[in-house]
């Protein structure tokens, strides 16, 4: 085990890799199965399929959709998602420019709050990616005004920071539904962190319900084996897995960025989770 990883970030987003460097990381760890999965972009799944051509790892095509929740807000991952799909493309590109204008509107606040860092610098930061609060956050550090990325998140850019500013999200649903028009299979990411963040704010969210929604929006997966994720969570998600008869996807989350400590591929994902999505995928090809 330790040999797949459907959860990986590059440059294309908030990762610190890019789809080169990635894939070149993938191979000196002994990954197999790789699934690159940037936040509201799919600008690195063909960048990455290139880079593995020949290498015997084998790269699917991912997404990782951030979608709106009161308090809070979920991600969905999306596999074998088309990356030619134009709806999807239309919609990404939109999710990209709300990205944009609410990092000019954080940057804002945070110069209101007397913070000296210029929206020049977080773009410069970012690269082409598309903008992020790790971005932003990046900035803050570098001029000493938080300590560490977790301190500029708790104290000013968080969900419930003076400097964060809403942009434009799909709901849950929609999020579900346009993975699946694209061709994908849709697993809920880490739903662990939409419960906790939630909580957070004063707000519970019931698990259970969620996802029974979600599956009848056409939710076929949950993320399940993830970096330190509690056994007794772990358990609770294998069982709602179970009753719903979504596959039990998994990933590091891997974003290599200074400071993160995550490995890519340091993570167990049964090789039978890689077997039931390789049918998925199969089906799908041959009912087209
Ligand atoms: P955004 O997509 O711009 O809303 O930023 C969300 C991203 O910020 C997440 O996907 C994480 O990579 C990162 N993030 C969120 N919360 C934290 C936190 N508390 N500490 C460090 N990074 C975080
Ligand atoms: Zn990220
Ligand atoms: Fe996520
Ligand atoms: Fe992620």
């Amino acid at each position: 085990m330790g040999l797949y990883d459907l959860h990986a970030h590059t440059t294309a987003s908030d990762g610190g890799l890019s789809p080169q460097q990635l894939v070149e990381l993938a191979l000196r760890c002994g990954v197999k199965v790789l699934a690159v999965t940037d936040h509201d972009t799919i600008a690195s799944v063909i960048p990455c399929q290139e880079a593995a051509q020949g290498s015997g790892l084998e790269v699917w095509a991912g997404v990782e959709i951030s979608a709106d929740v009161p308090a809070s807000e979920v991600h969905m991952l999306g596999y074998f998602i088309n990356p030619n799909h134009s709806d999807l493309r239309t919609n990404l590109e939109d999710l990209r420019r709300s990205r944009l204008e609410r990092g000019t509107k954080m940057v804002a606040r945070l110069n209101k709050l007397g913070m000296d860092i210029t929206w020049e610098r977080v773009q410069e930061i970012a690269g082409d990616a598309s903008i992020g609060r790790p971005h932003i956050a990046q900035a803050l550090l570098e001029k000493g005004y938080v300590s560490t990325m977790k301190d500029a998140f708790s104290r000013l850019i968080g969900r419930n920071g003076p400097a964060y500013v809403e942009r434009t999200k799909l709901t849950p649903a929609e999020s579900v539904a346009l993975i699946r028009e694209a061709g994908g299979f849709a697993s809920l990411a880490h739903p662990q962190y939409v419960m906790s963040e939630a909580k957070q704010a004063g707000r519970l969210i019931n698990l259970d319900s969620f996802i029974e929604e979600l599956v009848e929006s056409g939710l076929e997966g949950i993320e399940v084996y993830y970096p330190d994720l509690p056994t007794d969570l772990q358990n609770r998600l294998l069982n709602l897995a179970d009753r719903y008869k979504l596959i039990t996807t998994g990933g590091t989350d891997f974003h290599g960025l200074p400071g993160q400590l995550t490995r890519l591929g340091d993570v167990q994902i049964p090789d039978g989770v890689i077997a039931q999505m390789r049918e998925w995928n199969a089906a799908r090809l041959a009912s087209n």
